[in-house]
């Protein structure tokens, strides 16, 4: 029921196209070419369509088998900065139901202006997204002030703390239910089934993280703020909240400093951005590199085949990195 095309690899999609996933990329490209976008597939006539993967998942997961799922983000591309062609657009107003969190892609914020809103659903409310993009434990100095606003007032990543997840979940839940009454009981039984899950998940992270030699999370990109609130943890992110930024040199300083004054162990990296600056750090201070997924997209090199499996692959990851017993 999911339909995913696979175009080649851009710029950061460099994990897409292993030799294990190229020749479906092969067959899938000669069905259905897209644009070099990143754009998964804007023409799903009739299907619910979401923004990128957490907001797939969960809705595969409350549909079922009722509804064909597709994702405007292609699996590997990285899905901040993705862009969409005109029939991409086009293709967004066929669909019976878009569902994107504002704020957090400007490609498909702005391609909202052009679908019918009683056929869309922003999330961004349900998940209460209340840190600030700014919040990532170093300044923004380093940036000019376009590329910073370009990041939206929010920090998006909310599908990292299982408790917001499971708030979003139920927003899309209940909307399925509304916009088809006929099929509001599975919708609902989908929903709690899944919420359960999330909420055994949110149990393991609390028990998993609640005794560390460390509290201090160095990552990569600072997608995992509302996961360091959640469970007690200090984020600070070399690159903030998209990992399209550049650190100044000052900003690399600034992280080498705090984790030799901190005496962190490992420095975070992630799966679809190259691990430039993680490891300059990681090389000054002579850290360890491990690896947290923020789950944007999952490819064949994901720790996991789905949101579940790379969470505890991360927690295995935050407990081992942070000493944690
Ligand atoms: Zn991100």
């Amino acid at each position: 029921m999911i339909v995913i095309m696979i175009s080649a690899p851009r710029r950061r999609a460099l994990t897409a196209l292993t030799a294990v996933g190229a020749s479906a990329a092969l067959v899938l490209t000669a069905a259905a070419c897209s644009s070099d976008s990143g754009a998964g597939s804007g023409s799903a006539e009739g299907a619910v369509v979401t923004s990128f993967y957490p907001l797939q998942f969960a809705t595969e997961q409350i549909t079922g088998s009722a509804l064909p799922v597709t994702s405007l983000t292609k699996p590997g591309a990285e899905p901040h900065d993705l862009e969409l062609a005109p029939q991409d657009v086009a293709g967004l107003t066929k669909a019976r139901l878009v569902i994107y969190a504002d704020g957090f892609q400007p490609a498909v914020d702005d391609a909202m202006a052009q679908v019918d809103p009683s056929r869309v659903l922003d999330i961004a409310d349900a998940a209460s997204l209340t840190l600030p993009a700014s919040q990532d434990g170093h300044d923004h100095s380093g940036e000019s002030a376009a590329a910073h606003a370009e990041h939206s007032a929010d920090d998006p990543h909310f599908w990292l703390d299982p408790q917001r997840y499971a708030a979003v979940a139920k927003a899309i839940g209940a909307r399925l239910a509304k916009d088809d009454p006929a099929k509001a009981a599975t919708y609902a039984a989908n929903t709690d089934a899944f919420v359960a899950k999330l909420t055994a998940l949110d149990g393991e992270f609390a028990k998993g993280l609640a005794s560390c030699r460390s509290k201090v999370l160095v990552t990569s990109h600072a997608a995992f703020g509302y996961l360091a609130k959640r469970y007690g943890l200090e984020q600070h992110g070399i690159s903030g909240i998209s990992p399209d930024a550049e650190p100044s040199a000052a900003a690399l300083q600034e992280i080498s400093d705090l984790v030799r004054n901190e005496g962190v162990t490992t420095i975070f990296q992630e799966t679809l951005v190259e691990p430039k600056f993680a490891q300059t750090v990681a090389t000054s201070t002579g850290a360890k590199l491990g690896t947290l997924d923020p789950i944007e997209g999952i490819t064949t090199e994901s720790a996991g085949k789905d949101y579940f499996e790379v969470m505890r692959s991360n927690l295995g990851a935050l407990q081992q990195g942070l000493g944690c017993s």
